[in-house]
């Protein structure tokens, strides 16, 4: 049964690559419900499927068993298509690698998740406001004409986190969003992350390894050799 406040709910979740060296299972029957406004830190030592379940968690890749529902909506039951749809009208994910477009600009890359609503007109014009705004706030005003390969690591980092902040997503999926940043810049972003939790009431889950962003979480979740060993502070 789907509870209505629930935004996420993981139910026994496996997952199961194929390798050279015959089937890998990553993920061993993780479950966990996320209610609506919720912010949730996803910890564990390196290997141990953090990003694996962010994926499956955000609709991105599909689990060997068991099932997700973003939203109320079992994602498993949808097609390639409406699971897409749900994911940019619901979520904002931000990669490790940040996973820009190589081609389009810094500004071009946050209006991408826009550009996929088919917003024209005012709509879009509104829309290319608040991707400026965003990308100001994120110290990168300047920037707006830049190739990802014209930035570094850092401020990649940032443009996919406009990226995901653009369509003010019901939940956000962050791996490691402080991984590549210098503290000052950390901070500037961890700030923006929870304003977005407290004013939007924005669903947090963050993969991470910094104590600090995890502490702010609300909630944490030990992952190790693919199994949920530790849930706290609901
Ligand atoms: P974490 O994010 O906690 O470091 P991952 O979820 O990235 O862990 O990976 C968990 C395990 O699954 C690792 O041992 C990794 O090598 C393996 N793995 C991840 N993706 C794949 C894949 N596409 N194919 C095969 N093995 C994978
Ligand atoms: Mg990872």
């Amino acid at each position: 049964m789907t509870t209505p406040a629930a935004i996420l709910e993981v139910d026994n979740v496996c997952r199961t690559y194929a390798t050279a060296a015959g089937p890998l299972t990553v993920l061993r029957g993780a479950s966990f419900t996320l209610a609506a406004g919720e912010s949730l830190a996803l910890v564990g030592p390196s290997g141990s499927g953090k990003t694996t379940l962010l994926g499956l968690c955000a609709g991105l890749d599909q689990p060997s068993a068991g099932t997700v529902a973003l939203a109320g909506r079992e994602l498993g039951g949808l097609s390639e298509d409406a699971r897409a749809r749900v994911r940019n009208e619901t979520t904002g994910f931000v990669f490790q690698n940040f996973q820009l477009i190589p081609s389009l600009t810094a500004l071009e890359n946050v209006l991408v998740p826009l550009e996929l609503r088919g917003l024209r007109g005012a709509a879009a014009r509104a829309a290319e406001q608040n991707a400026r705004a965003l990308l100001a706030r994120v110290g990168l005003g300047g920037r707006l004409g830049h190739y990802p390969v014209q930035l570094s690591g850092g401020e990649q980092q940032r443009v996919a986190l406009a990226r995901a902040f653009v369509t003010e997503p019901r939940i956000l999926f962050c791996d490691e969003p402080t991984g590549n940043l210098d503290g000052a810049t950390a901070a500037v972003v961890t700030e923006l992350i929870f304003e977005l939790n407290r004013e939007k009431g924005t669903t947090l889950v963050l993969v991470t390894h910094d104590a600090e962003l995890a502490k702010r979480c609300g909630r944490t979740l030990r992952l190790r050799g693919g199994e949920i060993v530790a849930d706290a502070g609901i």
